[in-house]
């Protein structure tokens, strides 16, 4: 029996992990990115904050900018707008990290193992050819805080790119 790689079951496992008062998905004001509050992009509809407990390198977390917590309360704007961001994630994580594959997934409901069941949010993790043990050492608590800074300095750019580009995706529509 082969077993599920799930890596977002991390956020059950640490309980409620969040370091932010309130919703982790909801940071303060209204920037475009905050380094406090590890985002990295949020136009009108959606969001991309960096994983504070990451499995890898670029451990990313995508998320409607609305509070919802259901996968059939998006309306079609947003899931449009997830779907290109996660379009777009992938190829800034092909460029930074040349993972050999992505793991892509949600969890929906506390049951699913979603440590915050209240935001509907989905998680992107690159995978390597035998990154295991790689990922063990990551996974190091103590060596977390270097590695997620310096990983969101790396990605930043591309993100301040798509804000400042004639098609980013935060008008009004
Ligand atoms: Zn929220």
């Amino acid at each position: 029996m082969k077993t599920f790689w799930t890596p977002w079951r991390i956020e059950h496992v640490r309980g409620e992990a969040t370091v932010v008062p309130g919703c982790l998905f909801d940071p303060p004001g209204s920037s475009a990115f905050d380094q406090e509050y590890l985002l990295l992009y949020r136009d009108k509809k959606v969001l991309v904050l960096l994983n504070r407990y990451p499995y890898a390198h670029g451990h990313l977390l995508i998320a409607p900018v609305r509070h919802i917590d259901s996968i059939s309360a998006l309306q079609s704007a947003e899931n449009l707008a997830l779907m290109e961001m996660l379009q777009t994630c992938s190829a800034i994580l092909q460029k930074h990290f040349s993972p050999d594959g992505l793991n892509i997934g949600c969890n929906i409901g506390k049951s699913a193992g979603a440590g915050i069941a209240e935001h509907l949010h989905f998680h992107i993790v690159p995978r390597w050819e035998g990154d295991h043990n790689f990922m063990t050492v990551l996974a190091d608590i103590r060596t977390i805080p270097e590695h997620i800074s310096a990983t969101y300095h790396r990605l930043l750019p591309d993100f301040l790119e798509l804000i400042s580009s004639p098609s980013a995706k935060n008008d009004d529509s």
